[in-house]
């Protein structure tokens, strides 16, 4: 079944989504405030089920305002696909 949605880094595979068994899966970034300083949550989640992976939370000095520049982030995301793919056990 084809997908209009491209990942942001195609040649990681993601493994499907544990509870529905869809393979679309999806990057997505969160702002947040830690600390009164500016922090970023990223997750993998599945479309069709609506299920959030691991959290990965990056906190940086730096404002990243612009939404696309954090959407398009290859290393968070790669970040949030590792943490998705991570199983109790790696079969
Ligand atoms: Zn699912």
């Amino acid at each position: 079944m084809a997908s209009k949605y491209k990942p942001l880094v195609p040649e990681l595979e993601l493994k499907p989504c544990p509870y529905c068994g869809s393979s679309d899966i999806r990057f997505s970034v969160k702002t947040t405030t830690i600390s009164f300083e500016r922090a970023y949550h990223f997750t993998m989640y599945c479309w069709d089920c609506n299920c959030y992976g691991p959290r990965v939370l990056h906190k940086t000095g730096r404002h990243i305002d612009n939404r696309s520049e954090l959407e398009r982030n290859t290393d968070f995301y790669t970040q949030a696909a590792e943490a998705w793919n991570r199983r109790v056990t790696n079969d």
